[in-house]
């Protein structure tokens, strides 16, 4: 095992050099004997943002601890206290000696945003205020909660608002506190892409006006892309070690991470690399129709949100991506798809076997993964179902678990592959990338693409992850309109008009890598951006 794969590595035709494997040399900090040992620290700055790239259960909270000073790493020793002053010691002459100075100094104070914003609720019962004013400690607090649109729910008890908006609220109550290092364990989970790029935007300006240390992990790579100054990119087996590198270039960092070899590292981290097509892909030929859907309307009621769809076709063996911002109407629209909702206007062909992946994923049964996987499935153990989907998936280690001890990410990967493993004409999936790190959405990716080419299967997903939704879709359905007053669903169309509508409407453009391809946020304004908006060219060039 790689440490990428579960069990069996499915890759076995290539040949594999220089996996990881745990380093000769000791680390910084080891839990105990055959516990989990980190090699490496992350290396805040001021006045910078620090991403981190890589797996969960690889150390990064670890990590935190330690520069937050709640705990002194034992370089490997157990016997003995362990003291700063070795560590320091350990990293005389690197970048990261200032840091460890001011730390054993007694200066610095940490903010934590924490990675699972849906366990909020749990440890704090009352309003959003109130939550959110005892942190202000800057007196920035009115500024975040307009930038983050909180303001409508402050008055809402925290237990009733939406993931998008505990995200939010959750990343004003981290960047409203005075502290010298703030962490943010994924900002964009839940948000779309103009909340995350607020998001961003905001982390930015606590380092670049604030001269703050922002260390931050986040999945969505074209996010990252333009936040972080620096990269470190995390690799090594989750649960078992964890290495942290050097910090990297932003670009340098995803671009080696993408090609699957880190090139200071001399370390292969993935078999093959992932490759984006600067030009839109070239209509595929089309199977016949699954569904042709007619011009419909729904509304939740006088003065609520309304929604407009658009007839369209949706052809057989075709991934269909769907964007738009959130409070735009994508889940009413897939809710209608399966029949949990009636449109007002407009019939749909209730015939089609659909199977749902609900955004937010409640399967809070005492149920093994197990035996609930085998009870929507009799393919459950067999070796295609294992090679196609418990593996991509890595469900292979939670198999025994039960339903309701799920981790955030763990939820979504069992609910991914109960979803696939249904005998359906349509796969509809609601956000499959949160929660899941950049591995496990690379690997869900190429899950859900295989089986619906493998299986004529029809698929339609709704996602946020612009690299996801490039991955996976043959053609893009977007949305538009007033979020939370009224949306209007386009029909599907191809790839290159699809993207032009919708970054155009989020008045955003990708340029291309010049060593792979792969697509990068213009700066808002540069030449670049608006050259692409005279063009029309808002993803694919010509
Ligand atoms: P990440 O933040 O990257 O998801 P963590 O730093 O939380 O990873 O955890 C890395 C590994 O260390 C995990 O396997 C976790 O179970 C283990 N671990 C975390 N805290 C402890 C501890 N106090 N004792 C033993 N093992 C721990
Ligand atoms: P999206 O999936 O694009 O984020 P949704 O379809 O979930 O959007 O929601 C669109 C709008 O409809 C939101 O403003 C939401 O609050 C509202 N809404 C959703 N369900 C209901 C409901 N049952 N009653 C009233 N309003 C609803
Ligand atoms: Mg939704």
């Amino acid at each position: 095992s790689c440490g990428i794969c579960v069990e069996k590595c499915p890759f076995d035709a290539i040949e594999i050099i220089n996996l990881p494997n745990e380093l000769d040399e000791e680390p910084v900090h080891r839990y105990g004997d055959n516990a989990f040992s980190l090699y490496g620290l992350p290396t805040p700055e001021p006045g910078k943002v620090t991403g981190i790239l890589g797996p969960n259960g690889i150390g990064k909270s670890t990590a935190v601890h330690a520069l937050a000073g709640e705990m002194t790493p034992n370089l490997g020793e157990f016997e003995g206290e362990a003291d700063w002053e070795s560590v320091l010691d350990r990293y005389r002459g690197t970048e990261l000696q200032n840091y460890l100075q001011k730390l054993i100094d007694g200066e610095v104070e940490v903010a934590r945003k924490p990675q699972y914003v849906d366990q909020i609720p749990n440890q704090f019962d009352g309003e959003v205020r109130q939550l959110l004013e005892r942190t202000d400690e800057r007196g920035e607090l009115d500024y975040l909660v307009d930038e983050l649109s909180i303001r409508p729910v402050m008055d809402q008890p925290i237990d009733s608002v939406s993931g998008g908006e505990l995200q939010r609220v959750a990343l004003a109550a981290t960047l409203a506190r005075d502290v010298d290092f703030y962490f943010l364990d994924e900002i964009t989970p839940y948000l779309d892409i103009s909340q995350r790029m607020t998001a961003a935007r905001l982390i930015r300006e606590m380092a670049d006006d604030g001269d703050r240390s922002m260390l931050v992990v986040e999945h969505d790579l074209a996010i990252l892309d333009l936040l972080a100054d620096t990269l470190h990119v995390t690799y090594g087996e989750p649960g078992a070690y964890g290495v942290v590198t050097d910090p990297k270039s932003v670009r340098n960092g995803i671009n080696e991470y993408l090609s699957g070899y880190l090139d200071n590292e001399n370390m292969r981290i993935r078999p093959e690399e992932i490759t984006f097509e600067e030009h839109a892909p070239r209509a595929a030929t089309k199977g016949q129709p699954l569904v042709e859907y007619p011009d419909m309307h729904k509304s939740y009621g006088e003065g609520e949100f309304s929604l407009d769809v658009e007839g369209g076709t949706i052809y057989e063996s075709e991934v269909l991506g769907v964007v738009g911002p959130n409070g735009i109407g994508k889940s009413t629209l897939a809710k209608m798809f399966t029949g949990a909702l009636e449109p007002d206007e407009g019939e749909l062909d209730t015939q089609l076997d659909i199977a749902y992946k609900p955004q937010y994923i409640e399967i809070d049964q005492p149920m093994r993964v197990d035996a609930f996987l085998s009870s929507i499935t009799d393919q459950f153990g067999s070796s295609y179902w294992n090679t196609e989907i418990a593996q991509p998936l890595q469900l292979e280690g939670i198999m025994e678990q039960n339903l309701d001890d799920l981790s955030g990410g763990e939820r979504q990967r069992v609910a991914i592959a109960a979803c696939l493993s249904e005998d359906a004409d349509l796969y509809l999936l609601d956000e499959p990338s949160a929660h899941l790190d950049v591995e496990q959405r690379v690997q869900a990716t190429s899950a859900i693409r295989r089986y619906t080419e493998n299986h004529d299967a029809t698929a339609m997903v709704i996602d946020h992850d612009i690299y996801m939704i490039d991955l996976l879709s043959d053609r893009l359905m977007v949305f538009d309109g007033e979020p939370a007053e009224h949306g209007t669903a386009r029909p599907p169309q191809e790839m290159r008009a699809g993207m032009n509508d919708f970054l155009a409407d989020l008045d955003i453009t990708f340029r291309r890598d010049e060593r792979t391809g792969r697509p990068r946020i213009n700066k808002p304004g540069s030449q670049k951006d608006r050259e692409q908006k005279r063009n029309g060219e808002y993803y694919y060039s010509d």
